[in-house]
């Protein structure tokens, strides 16, 4: 079966379908196809603009008909992109369909980077399906090893009650892909606190897939959004709430099966594994959140596509890729232009949704002739979330990344309260870190868009006494 559209997206997770949702906003005329390997594609919702550059927002999953029934111009197909002819501006796909395009969108997303890939006991976690066979895990589980340190590891070990954590992190310090050794001391006392989750019903709508479908699937389904741990019951066998061990500092050497295990231990635990640091733990489950690997390698193409080092697929400042009218949004994608001062890529929703947004933009101005300037929003770096239940904004070089000598870090920290942290350089503002609800984050956004010259201003600038809204206002 043949079918052609001016603009074909691949991928139904966030990136591509805010892509689709953007190119039905500016131009209904313009005729979308989104082809999805997944029966369940990610939306946006309840979006909140909190100041001008930090947005929050959920994500639901919703049946793919939700889009041709929102958007008349997209055509949404439940099917699988194995080749591209670019040439021939052409696509074939798992189902033998073949497709022409004007311009072609690749978001492809990741998938989790597991250590020991094929090993039974050992899980990624990345969608919908991931999730629930790891609750399915859990119900048995006296206790579980977690390697990684990044915010789905950082969030699994917070929300897992009724079973012993083994915390396997390779730096000094938690959550470490996200703040720094100061905000990780900050958070530690909540680790094994009792939480006081309330158990109430999801008000949004979940839809699920059925097993037939999972079966059926050769390729994830969308990455999960930033509320994916909330209300999940993540239960083991035990009866008490939170026990959690951190080992510091180690990578993992080698797992073993309860056969390969010579100790007396050996029939104890269906799996082992063994850290560098020389230690050795049974468990019953080890999830392994070290990362995502972009999706850039599984499309046949005739001509290769330009890789970063991070593996994902190279695009300009246009979001356009190496090849001709192919162009790429989200996890999928390695941004290749020279970044704004205060920005960087992060593999995130915020990221994936702004990425699909401007590349809709960015094709319709190419498909008009029309020249497009880089988006404002990859200016500065914004981040919110939350973790041991701390509200959490990270802004700019949060973490003084290749920021280099001479930076001036100030910080304020009231234990269980707030922990705040500004790097300065040059007298002027690079990055923050803000947990608790500090209401400073406007201040701060705009203190380092603005460049403003602090060194009247540094030692008041985290005095509580002052308020420093009004002083900058
Ligand atoms: P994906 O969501 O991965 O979507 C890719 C889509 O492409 C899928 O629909 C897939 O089925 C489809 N696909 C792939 N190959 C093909 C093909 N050949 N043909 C057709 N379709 C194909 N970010 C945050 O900001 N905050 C968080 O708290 C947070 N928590 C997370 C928790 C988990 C467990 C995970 C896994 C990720 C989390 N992230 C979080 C990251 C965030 O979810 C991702 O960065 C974002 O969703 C990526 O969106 P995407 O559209 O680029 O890719």
């Amino acid at each position: 079966m043949e079918k052609i559209a001016d603009i074909i997206i691949v991928g139904g997770g966030i990136s591509g379908v805010t892509c689709a949702q953007t190119v039905n906003e500016l131009n209904p005329d313009v005729t979308v196809i989104l082809i999805t390997a997944s029966p369940l594609i990610k939306t946006v919702v309840n979006f909140k603009q909190v100041t001008e550059r930090i947005e929050s927002f959920q994500v639901e999953e919703k049946n793919k008909s939700y889009l041709e029934v929102s958007c008349i111009n997209i055509e949404v197909i439940d099917d699988v992109v194995t080749e591209i002819q670019s040439e021939n501006h052409i696509l074939f796909t798992e189902n033998g369909m073949k497709m022409k395009y004007k311009k072609l969108c690749l978001c492809t997303g990741g998938r989790p980077k597991v250590i020991s890939e094929y090993n039974p006991y050992v899980l990624g976690i990345r969608d919908t399906e991931s999730v629930q066979e790891f609750q399915k895990r859990l119900k048995n589980a006296k206790r579980i090893v977690v390697v990684g340190n990044g915010g789905i590891a950082t969030e699994l070990v917070y929300e897992i009650e009724g079973c012993e954590v083994i915390w396997a992190i390779k730096d000094k310090s938690i959550a470490n892909t996200f703040v720094d050794a100061g905000a990780a001391q900050f958070f530690l006392p909540s680790i094994n606190k009792d939480k006081t989750k309330t158990h109430e019903p999801l008000k949004r709508h979940k839809y699920t897939i059925t097993d037939e479908e999972t079966a059926n699937r050769t390729i994830n389904g969308g990455a999960l959004g930033p509320d994916w741990s909330l209300n999940l019951t993540m239960v083991g066998l035990k009866q008490d709430s939170h026990k959690v061990h951190i080992e510091y500092n180690v990578e993992v050497n080698k797992i073993l099966t309860a056969a390969e295990m010579l100790s007396s231990e050996c029939d104890k635990w269906p799996v082992y594994i063994e850290l560098s640091n020389g230690k050795v733990y049974g468990s019953d489950v080890i999830v392994s959140a070290t990362g995502v690997i972009p999706n850039s390698q599984q499309l046949h193409t005739d001509k290769p596509f330009d890789i970063g080092e991070d593996g994902g697929i190279k695009v300009n400042d246009k979001m356009e890729t190496n090849i001709m009218d192919i162009y790429g949004a989200g996890d999928i994608c390695s941004a290749n232009w020279k970044p704004s001062k205060h920005w960087l890529q992060m593999r995130l929703w915020s990221q994936a949704r702004q990425m699909g947004c401007y590349a809709a933009k960015s094709m319709l101005a190419d498909l008009d002739n029309e020249e497009i300037t880089l988006d404002f929003c990859f200016e500065l770096f914004t981040h919110m979330t939350k973790f041991f239940n701390y509200k959490v904004i990270l802004l700019g070089k949060f973490n003084g990344q290749n920021l280099g000598e001479n930076q001036e870090i100030l910080l304020r920290m009231t234990e269980g309260v707030e922990y705040i942290k500004l790097i300065l350089q040059d007298s002027r503002l690079q990055g923050a870190i803000l947990i608790g609800e500090t209401d400073l984050e406007e201040t701060f956004e705009n203190l380092i868009l603005n460049e403003t010259d602090l060194t009247l201003f540094k030692d008041q600038l985290l005095n509580p006494g002052i308020d420093i809204e009004d002083f900058f206002d």
